[in-house]
């Protein structure tokens, strides 16, 4: 049987990456997309900033990170690579340094989850990696371990990689993980009543509740 033709994924994943820099997620060639077609991996370019990348510059690689045809990956391959081994019906990756969920990533060991739509689909929280440098089998396998069968993970003082069945569901959770971030740093400013506590600037407090 002839292999399907790759070219309407690559406009997928191309596609997700532009869609990211539209919203904000991504600015110039930072994060990166890719996207599980059977036994090849589509993944984003390096070095070519969202608003330029074309379709036909989306790099095809095979499980063991041959690069297929033509192209230079994004620098964390290796990161994509190891989900997809790790987790078989993991489809999409999405990775971006997203501002708020990046700076969660630098000053706290975790992510939790305030809000109930947030639980859904991250859990009671997104963990968070051991540090490791960036495009290292040693950040890949950090991230793998951290990640476990969840949907998310932040990477320690770099930003938030989301898995899912698909693109629409990663690219869906890498704006969730952003929104939750962002209400989780506004949380730090206050103390909600709803959760039996005061209004006050006592940051350290919420600081310890939010992260039990
Ligand atoms: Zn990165």
């Amino acid at each position: 049987m002839r292999a399907p033709s790759l070219r309407p994924f690559r406009a997928r994943v191309a596609g997700a990456y532009r869609w990211l820099g539209a919203h904000g997620l991504v600015a110039g060639s930072s994060g990166n997309v890719s996207l599980r077609v059977g036994e090849t991996i589509l993944i984003t370019p390096t070095g070519i900033p969202w608003e330029r990348l074309r379709d036909r510059e989306i790099v095809a690689l095979d499980l063991e990170g041959r690069v297929r045809g033509r192209g230079f990956p994004s620098s964390e391959w290796r990161l994509h690579l190891a989900i997809y081994r790790a987790r078989p019906e993991v489809r999409a990756v999405v990775h971006t340094h997203s501002p708020y969920a990046t700076a969660v990533a630098c000053f706290f060991p975790a992510l939790p989850i305030l809000h109930d739509e947030g639980r859904i689909l991250f859990g009671e929280e997104i963990p968070r990696a051991e540090p490791a440098p960036p495009g290292t089998w040693e950040l890949a396998q950090s991230a793998v371990r951290a990640l476990g069968q969840g949907s998310a993970v932040l990477l320690a003082q770099h930003g938030p990689v989301c898995v899912g069945a698909n693109l629409r569901q990663a690219l869906l959770l890498a704006e969730k993980a952003e929104e939750t971030a962002r209400l989780f740093l506004l949380a730090q400013v206050g103390d909600p009543p709803s959760l039996g506590g005061v209004v006050g600037l006592d940051s350290a407090a919420a600081t310890e509740r939010n992260s039990r």
